[in-house]
């Protein structure tokens, strides 16, 4: 750090993101990005007049880019904000609600402990259960901001909609943040729900199940007052957040819902053909409704895993946090990828087992 630096940075501890390998023949598994292309549509945005608009600013009310997310969502434009990526409507929202401080669970995504560090936000951290999945009931009565990723990173576990439901209602006088990032993947989303509960606020992006992990697209949706909390913070923060090519790029990958409705039918068909073989090679783990699985070895530690299938050319995650190291979360890739993950890990079977 500089002489120069503001010493109420000291303790603070960035987000650690997976590696992004030099080597293009690096199978990526651990960052949780779709390995399909964006659709027709989106790779038809970057034409040479597309490019000519960039002197221009963009749109900072993303109308269009709204408007399209809400008819999607069977919701009015004025339920949504969207901003680049979904990492800033996190932390528009734990920077708009958390005058109380917030709940989360203590293994979710990294992420949120990022945010409330920077904004010195009060946290409480709920234990998940023994089998890690999140305990609803741990949530009511709690006079505090709640954040739940849903379903839940690393775990892949998901809450029904009752369970959110009990949650809303029992913390009626604070905002409940519900973060979506993985709901595509065969899940129910909780967007529906904006209408009958004040205090919900639903985030999404466009990362992980629209393919579109590098062009930042993420939002929120909400009652209207809520998303003028949000809308006024964004303003005085950083109002052309989404760039222009995003936001043409979000209003094509919503025009092309089926295309992505079929590559999140295909990463979810291959992520149960990689829990069935994880499970042959004498590997456990949560069921995960989500673009990764979460496994652990019977023998083998997670760290060793991670290092051995990285000198074969595969990055998967490796968390080290006391009640989780002996996993790995593991992104599902295209078939081919699967393929050679486990042909990976049968070798590492077979040389420590
Ligand atoms: C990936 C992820 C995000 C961040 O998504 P971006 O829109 O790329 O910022 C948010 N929440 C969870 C749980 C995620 O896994």
């Amino acid at each position: 750090m500089s002489r120069y630096m503001n010493h109420c940075y000291d303790a603070l501890k960035p987000y650690v993101p997976g590696e992004i390998p030099q080597d293009p023949d690096t199978i990526k598994l651990n960052t949780n990005e779709s390995p399909y292309p964006p659709s027709k549509g989106v790779c038809g945005c970057f034409t040479p007049e597309n490019a000519e608009t960039l002197r221009l600013y963009g749109d900072p009310a993303n109308r269009q880019l709204n408007r399209a997310i809400a008819g999607y969502h069977h919701i009015r434009p004025e339920n949504v904000m969207t901003t680049g990526g979904s990492d800033e409507t996190l932390e528009l929202a734990m920077m708009a609600y958390c005058a109380d401080g917030i709940a989360y669970p203590d293994e979710t995504y990294g992420f949120y402990r990022v945010l409330t560090d920077l904004h010195e936000i009060p946290v409480r951290l709920i234990p998940l259960k023994e089998d890690l999945s999140i305990d609803p009931e741990d949530y009511e009565n709690l006079g505090c901001a709640i954040i739940l990723a849903n379903p839940n990173a690393p775990t892949g576990l998901y809450l029904n909609k009752a369970q959110v439901e009990k949650i809303l209602r029992s913390n009626p006088d604070h905002v409940v943040i519900v973060d979506e990032a993985y709901v595509d993947f065969g899940n129910e989303s909780m967007i529906p729900l904006i209408s009958q509960y004040d205090n919900l606020l639903v985030i999404q992006t466009y990362s992980k199940s629209r393919n579109l992990a590098g062009a930042r697209i993420g939002f929120a949706a909400g009652n209207e007052e809520l998303i003028q909390d949000l809308e006024k913070l964004r303003n005085s923060r950083n109002p052309y957040d989404v760039t222009r090519i995003s936001q043409l790029v979000g209003v094509r990958a919503i025009e092309d819902s089926e295309y992505y409705r079929s590559t999140c039918e295909k990463t979810v068909e291959i992520r149960e053909w990689t829990k069935q073989q994880l499970k042959e090679l004498g590997f456990s783990g949560t069921d995960s409704q989500t673009n990764f699985v979460f496994v652990k070895h019977e023998t083998i530690p997670g760290e060793m895993i991670q290092k051995k299938l990285k000198e074969k050319g595969i990055l998967v995650r490796w968390f080290d946090h006391e009640r989780i190291r002996d996993y790995n979360r593991i992104t599902i890739g295209t078939r081919e990828d699967m393929e050679s993950l486990i042909k990976a890990l049968k070798e590492i079977c077979d040389e420590n087992g």
